[in-house]
């Protein structure tokens, strides 16, 4: 990797940190992820679990694929936020606004065996959609209430904007950018194996799980624009209307 700097969202990155990247099948899709901090890392926020690893690909039926796709009963989200988490209060705030603007509700979790812990990390990261135990978010000290925001979408079940399958459609991915090893992170959610639908007819640059134009960048140049080649901004203020309609499909 050179040593530019790449813009990225903090949400989006382990800062200063790669880890050994490492191949395996997940949902009987050959995938690269890399080892962090001890935890697998794909896409670079998202955490797999030890046990949707493994070293060949698994029968296909109904598990992986409904695991993949789980959303939370009842539309509520179960929580602990451990107690050494530094500014609990961020957490809170995104909770805030997912109730605000979604039907999804959180309630401290008691005994239920599904639930997050939000929990002192390095970077931010969190598994994708309900899996029926113990998942996490992991919040660095840089992760602000909008990256929380963008973390509880994975929670909840949503994929980063940008691996939308119908992506290619609006936006152009400049592989010849992107830092040798990290071209995973551009895989749409159909190329990795996993189920997932597109919301709408179009790319929300506006998601607040879209990835910066820079990210993962190797010389400076952008690794995504839009078709006519020009850049776009990103925003981790909160969800959009795009976001919350998702949202909406999903948790009917
Ligand atoms: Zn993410």
């Amino acid at each position: 990797m050179s040593n530019f700097t790449p813009q990225t969202v903090a949400e989006s990155a382990y800062p200063g940190q790669t880890g050994e990247i490492r191949k395996a099948y997940f949902k009987n899709a050959p995938i690269n992820y890399q080892v962090i901090n001890g935890e697998s890392v794909f896409q670079n926020d998202i955490i797999l679990h030890d046990h949707e690893l493994s070293g060949e690909p698994v029968a296909s039926e109904g598990t992986g694929r409904t695991r993949s796709t789980a959303k939370w009963p009842n539309k509520i989200v179960y929580y602990v936020i451990d107690p050494n988490l530094p500014n609990p209060q961020r957490v809170y705030d995104a909770m805030a606004h997912w109730e605000a603007n979604t039907s999804i509700r959180f309630v401290a979790r008691t005994t239920q065996r599904g639930y997050v812990l939000f929990r002192n990390g390095s970077g931010c990261s969190a598994n994708v959609g309900y899996s029926g135990s113990l998942q996490y978010v992991n919040l660095g000290g840089g992760c602000s209430v909008g990256n929380t925001i963008h973390e509880i979408g994975h929670v909840v079940g949503l994929w980063h904007e940008h691996t939308r399958v119908d992506r290619n459609n609006h936006i152009t991915i400049n592989y010849g950018n992107i830092a040798p090893g990290t071209e995973y992170n551009f895989d749409t959610y159909a190329a990795q194996g996993y189920d997932g639908f597109d919301y709408g007819n179009t790319i929300d640059l506006n998601s607040v799980m879209m990835y910066g134009p820079y990210d993962f960048s190797k010389n400076g140049l952008p690794t995504i624009t839009r078709k006519d080649g020009s850049l776009f901004s990103i925003q981790r203020n909160g969800l959009s209307p795009l976001d919350i309609a998702t949202v909406q499909a999903m948790y009917p």
